[in-house]
Order: C-alpha cells, then sequence, then structure tokens
C-alpha cells in the first residue's frame, strides 16, 4: 500500500516536473517578435483588449515576446495599451532597434547622431485627420503614388545610400542600407537560433516588414489583421 502511494507520488512527481520542463524549455527556446500596425493593432490605433490577453495570457507561458516597430517608443507605449507593456514584453525594439528594451530596461539605444536613424515621409501631411489618412490610403491602393514616389527617389539620387519602406496608412520611411527591421535581430539571433517567428503585415517587396521575413535567421509569417496574428498564433502553439 504504501509503496503503491510512493509510486504514485514519484509518477506524479515525474508528470509536473516534465511538464514544466517543457514548459520552460518551450518558452525559453522561442521568441514571437511582433509589428505593430496592422499586426497587433488596427493602423495606428490602440491594440484591443482580447488581443493584449491573448498575447499576455495564453501565448506568453510558452514562447517570449517582442515587438519591432519603425515608431518611437512613445508611439509603441501608447498603442499597446500604455507603460506596462514595457514590463510585459520580454524585448521591445523601437525605431527598429536603434533603441532596445529587454525585460523592461533599455539596455541599448544608437544615437541619432552616430546614425541617421529614420525619415518619415508623408505625401499628405502627418498632421491628417483620421478620415483624410484613410481616403489616402484608399488613393494609395488605387494610384501607388507611395510607390512612385520611391521609384523617383531611387532613379534620381541613386547615391543616397537609403532603404525605403512602406509602412501604415500614410507614409513611408527613408533609412540608411541595413537599419531595416533586420537590424533587431542582432539581439536575438544567439538567444533563439532558428526559433525567431516573425509576425508583419507588410510582407511584401517594398513593405516594412519585407526583410526581417525574408531573413534566414526568422520563421516569417505574413498577416493582414490583429484577428489573423491571433488565428495564426492559436494554430501554431496548439492555444485555445
Ligand atoms: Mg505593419
Amino acid at each position: 500500500m504504501l509503496r503503491l502511494r510512493v509510486g504514485s507520488v514519484i509518477q506524479l512527481f515525474q508528470v509536473v516536473t516534465s511538464s514544466w520542463c517543457y514548459i520552460m524549455t518551450a518558452r525559453s527556446s522561442k521568441i514571437c517578435l511582433f509589428d505593430v500596425d496592422g499586426t497587433l493593432t488596427q493602423p495606428r490605433q490602440k491594440a484591443d483588449q482580447e488581443t493584449l490577453n491573448f498575447l499576455l495570457k495564453s501565448l506568453k507561458p510558452v514562447c517570449h515576446l517582442g515587438i519591432v516597430s519603425g515608431s518611437d517608443m512613445k508611439k509603441v507605449v501608447e498603442q499597446m495599451g500604455g507603460e506596462s507593456v514595457v514590463d510585459q514584453f520580454d524585448y521591445i525594439f523601437p525605431e527598429n532597434g536603434l533603441v532596445a528594451y529587454k525585460n523592461g530596461k533599455l539596455f541599448d539605444k544608437k544615437s541619432i547622431v552616430d546614425h541617421m536613424g529614420l525619415i518619415n515621409v508623408s505625401p499628405v501631411g502627418r498632421s491628417c485627420t483620421q478620415e483624410e489618412r484613410n481616403a489616402f490610403e484608399k488613393y494609395d491602393k488605387e494610384h501607388h503614388v507611395r510607390q512612385t514616389l520611391i521609384d523617383k527617389l531611387k532613379q534620381d539620387l541613386p547615391d543616397l545610400g537609403l532603404t525605403y519602406s512602406i509602412g501604415g496608412q500614410i507614409s513611408f520611411d527613408a533609412f540608411p542600407h541595413g537599419f531595416d527591421k533586420t537590424y533587431c535581430l542582432k539581439y536575438l539571433e544567439n538567444e533563439f537560433p532558428n526559433q525567431i517567428h516573425f509576425f508583419g503585415d507588410k510582407t511584401f517587396s517594398g513593405g516594412n516588414d519585407f526583410e526581417i521575413f525574408n531573413d534566414k535567421r526568422t520563421i516569417g509569417h505574413s498577416v493582414t489583421s490583429p484577428q489573423h496574428t491571433v488565428q495564426t498564433l492559436r494554430e501554431l502553439f496548439n492555444l485555445k
């Protein structure tokens, strides 16, 4: 009787420790790295509570969480539910990783004097209303204003050494070659070899997720909305 009980306790202990080890191993070996606009939030909007709950309560126990955005930290914090995001996500890379946070602490920052940083170009002007944003996005889809402007810049000023990428609804970024979202991978590639899952909505050529989506250090997932991101994660990690 006693032997049976001891056996059961040992067995239970083994089940508990192996599950725990599985969870620990699973979490420590993988990271899901997210674009913000169009991937975790509607463009320029705040993340909804349902998406945040899924990320923090369902996904975080099995996987590290990271954000990479062309926007600055202020904008990321505003869109991702306030200051608490800094502690909730394992890594945050505003400005494509020119600024880098880990476990709630700033751990690297390239001075804008050292590097030119990002230049955001908006044909319609950044101070337009949400209505005008939506109207421009629609117009741009049909008339390719941003892509035409980029093509013209590349053609007329080929020696600037700049890469251009279309993101969000009304603008595109210009930055020195190599300072796209792949810049942040240098902080992750050793800790998560072959286990960096990247999620972005602008993964097409010329989009601001194109380079990181296609980088050999990431496993790329192209998504169309926050709901699509959550659905993709549920399937990938077998989560309810
Ligand atoms: Mg995006």
